[in-house]
C-alpha cells in the first residue's frame, strides 16, 4: 500500500470526504460518467457535506485521479469544466 493511499485513507477515517465529490464539484470538472465503470459510480455522486468555503483543490489528496474508476485502461473519467 502506497504512502498516498494511507493519507486518503487516514483522511476518510477523520470524516474528509472525496474532493470529487463536492457539491461544487461542477464548476471545476466534468465526470465522464460514460466512462465511470458501473461498480465504481458510487464513489462520483457527490456528498452533501459542506465545503467550508475551501477552493476546490484539484491536487488534493482526497481527489481521484482522472484515470480511476474508469471502465477500460486509458478512458479518463474527469475533464477540466
Ligand atoms: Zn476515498
Amino acid at each position: 500500500m502506497s504512502y498516498g493511499v494511507i493519507q486518503h485513507e487516514v483522511m476518510h477515517a477523520l470524516s474528509f470526504f472525496h474532493e470529487h465529490t463536492r457539491l461544487d464539484r461542477d464548476n471545476y470538472v466534468e465526470v465522464m460518467w460514460h466512462y465511470v465503470s458501473p461498480v465504481n459510480q458510487g464513489d462520483f455522486k457527490k456528498d452533501s457535506g459542506d465545503t467550508l468555503s475551501t477552493p476546490y483543490n484539484y491536487n488534493s489528496i482526497m481527489h481521484y485521479s482522472r484515470r480511476r474508476g474508469g471502465a477500460a485502461a486509458g478512458e479518463h473519467t474527469f475533464a477540466c469544466s
